[in-house]
């Protein structure tokens, strides 16, 4: 496979410098903007395989700049934000970004979320395999079978339904708002605490200690996460 190319926003000098070296020791190929502006140029010039982007940037701020490319652009984006900015990370991710870090982070997270979001867009439109497996679960979609350590598990629809969509962004974290929408659809006037109630189902249900679950994992303030490694 060749080598994939990034595109950095990024207006603060060390911060830039540890994504450059982090990236091209890990052999992608970096792009490197500190403005907006330059970002938008060099995402339509080389229309790069995923986009990092600062939320605080001089020019414009990374929320608009995610909004922006939204318009045309389907490749990952995700954005680098300061602690404490919970509500403009899930703006971000309304906005279409598709995930998030927050600094500081290692270069063992930041290449893992890398991974996840070229994973997903390489895979494209293509249906996916129609069996799920992870640690202990085999999830099989075609034939709506959960299974943990072989034993199989009843969930409600509403159950699988939360499972599924975690399982078809694996890696990813959905928002409050995206994962009402896709489990109970805009009409059904669900309320934030239905996910909870049900994510603490699923944990009893598919974790070893639903205190400290392994993979359904809260994301405060923003949403959930189904984690893979
Ligand atoms: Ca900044």
């Amino acid at each position: 496979m060749r080598e994939a190319t990034l595109l950095v926003v990024e207006d603060e000098p060390q911060m830039l410098r540890f994504l450059r070296a982090s990236l091209t020791s890990h052999g992608y190929r970096v792009l490197e903007a500190t403005t907006a502006e330059e970002g938008m140029r060099l995402a339509t010039l080389h229309q790069p395989d995923a986009i990092l982007t600062d939320l605080g940037l001089p020019d414009m701020d990374g929320l608009e700049l995610t909004k922006r490319l939204r318009e045309w652009s389907d490749r990952p984006i995700i954005v680098i934000s300061a602690r404490g900015q919970e509500e403009d990370k899930v703006k971000a991710l309304d906005a279409g970004a598709d995930d998030y870090l927050t600094k500081p982070f290692g270069t063992g997270e930041l290449m893992a979320r890398i991974r996840v979001a070229l994973r997903h867009s390489q895979r494209g439109n293509q249906t996916q395999e129609p069996i799920f497996e992870l640690g202990r679960w085999r999830v099989d979609l075609a034939k709506r079978e959960v299974r943990v350590d072989g034993a199989e598990i009843h969930l409600t629809p509403n159950e699988y339904k939360l499972l599924t969509t975690l399982i078809h962004h694996a890696g990813k974290v959905l928002t409050h708002h995206l994962l009402l929408k896709e489990v109970w659809g805009t009409s059904a006037g669900a309320q934030p605490h239905y996910l909870r109630v049900y994510m603490a189902q699923l944990r009893q249900k598919l974790e070893e200690d639903s205190a400290r679950p392994k993979h359904l994992i809260t994301e405060p303030g923003v949403g959930y996460r189904l984690r893979l490694e």
